[in-house]
């Protein structure tokens, strides 16, 4: 047997009791930690699995920490994911109903413009998703509502969710959907609508800091603010006991905000909530503009993220420390998986659409509701054989594949490196979900 490379590990630590050094180990195949004193992690990176007992070296085998001599790991993974792809049963379809959008946010990339996804148009997207479901052996339709900003296109989907709830009911497959909206309207009374009608599972709202500093990176394009309208909504949606959708808050952090995520940490859990909405932080990166040049370098960032963590453990919230495997990177690598814009522009990409940098017609296009040719591999669709062909060499050598997939095909097709911040921060994360775990 061997280490897998699939292993990563903490720094050393010592237990309270016995103070003997150790390391946690977090299998990023199996998804699998298991401890290990110090030494014996010294002694594996070596090659050396003599130092284990059998009864040792048996459970971290069932943990996917050692693997036979001569496995061919990455091959194995990559397998799995194509596997998984193949397999997949469920039907992904992001829906962008309007090209409207109130917020002129700094670092976005779209153009936005006053379209609704015309009646035409909507037929022709459930017809296309009728073929899909009927060619594709699925079991479920998944519906996320995607903009420019959705709420604006509610007449849009007030036609299209109970068409696509028939659609599902008369395959005899599920149904279920999110929504991301910047949260301008997302209302206690539009929220029961988006629960009842819409089948709105979770929904997904950014706040960029405390007030001065959300507004003036996500002001109206009216030039008004939109913080507190939208931390209004948030806490009368939180407050409803009849409302019980999953409430999801992104903070987009670069130079500009980074020192000011606390404050917002601290904002939300005074307003009651840390135990309501789960919260994350992403880096803000290029969307066919050149908004990633104000980014935290990766190390910065993924040092901060660890502070942020520990606060957010004091004030509450939820925290999901560890990755986990994740054979299907994102919906440009699904078999079927695809964003259809209001214009009928169909992509596999949720970064695309709208996007000017990107031409007219737009280069990532894959083509139109009648028109959209899958016999042609799309954008980014064969990331797993190009990691298998050697193209993705980072991605090919990296320890947190199997829980990463490679992040972000687009972005490393523009040259930029997508790694999720678990890559700097994961021996970080691991103590942290120890002392957690030992609380
Ligand atoms: S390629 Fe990147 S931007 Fe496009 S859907 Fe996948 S993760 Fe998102
Ligand atoms: S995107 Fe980065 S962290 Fe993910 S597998 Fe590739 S190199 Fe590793």
């Amino acid at each position: 047997m061997k280490l897998s490379r699939y292993v990563v590990a903490s720094p050393v630590i010592s237990n309270r009791t016995d103070r003997r050094p150790r390391r946690i180990l977090l299998s990023t195949r199996s998804s699998r930690v298991a401890t290990v004193a110090a030494p014996t992690w010294d002694a594996l990176t070596k090659g050396d699995t003599s130092v284990l007992e059998a009864s040792s070296a048996s459970a971290l085998a069932e943990a996917g920490i050692l693997v036979d001599d001569h496995a061919d790991e990455l091959g194995t993974v990559l397998e799995e994911n194509k596997a998984a792809i193949a397999s997949d049963a469920v039907l992904r379809h992001v829906i962008q109903p309007t090209a409207a959008c109130q917020l002129g946010c700094d670092y976005c990339g779209q153009e936005h413009f006053a379209l609704q996804m015309s009646i035409q148009r909507q037929d022709a997207l459930l017809r296309r998703l009728r073929r899909q479901l009927e060619g594709g052996g699925y079991r479920d339709l998944a519906i996320s509502w995607f903009g420019a900003e959705p709420l604006l296109g509610i007449k849009t989907m007030r036609r299209l969710s109970p068409l696509l709830c028939d659609l599902a009911s008369d395959l005899q497959v599920g149904y279920s959907s999110t929504m991301v909206s910047n949260g301008m309207r997302l209302t206690p009374a539009i929220v029961s609508e988006l629960e009842a009608i819409h089948r709105v599972c979770a929904v997904e709202v950014t706040l960029d800091g405390p007030e001065a500093i959300h507004d003036e990176r996500r002001p109206a394009k009216n030039g008004s603010s939109s913080f507190a309208r939208i931390l209004a909504n948030l806490v009368a949606v939180a407050n409803d006991p009849e409302i019980g959708i999953e409430l999801n808050i992104r903070c987009n952090v670069d130079r500009a905000n980074a020192d000011y995520v606390t404050e917002l940490i601290g904002l939300l859990s005074r307003e009651g909530l840390s135990n309501r909405v789960k919260l994350s932080f992403a880096p803000v990166y290029s969307w066919g503009n050149d908004a990633g040049a104000a980014s935290l370098t990766p190390a910065d960032f993924a040092e901060r993220e660890i502070e942020w963590f520990a606060q957010m453990h004091n004030c509450g919230y939820e925290l999901d420390l560890l990755p986990r495997r994740k054979p299907i990177v994102c919906l440009a690598v699904r078999r079927d998986g695809e964003l259809t814009d209001a214009r009928g522009t169909v992509f596999n990409c949720t970064e695309v659409s709208y996007v000017p940098t990107y031409g007219d017609p737009n280069r990532y296009a894959v083509g139109t509701l009648e028109h959209a040719d899958r016999a042609q591999t799309p954008p980014f669709h064969a990331f797993n054989d190009e990691v298998a062909e050697g193209k993705h060499s980072q991605c090919a050598s990296c320890h947190m594949l199997p829980a990463c997939g490679g992040a972000c095909p687009k972005q490393w097709s523009e040259g930029n490196s997508p790694c999720p911040s678990s890559k700097a921060n994961i021996g970080q994360r691991l103590m942290l979900w120890y002392a957690l775990a030992r609380e």
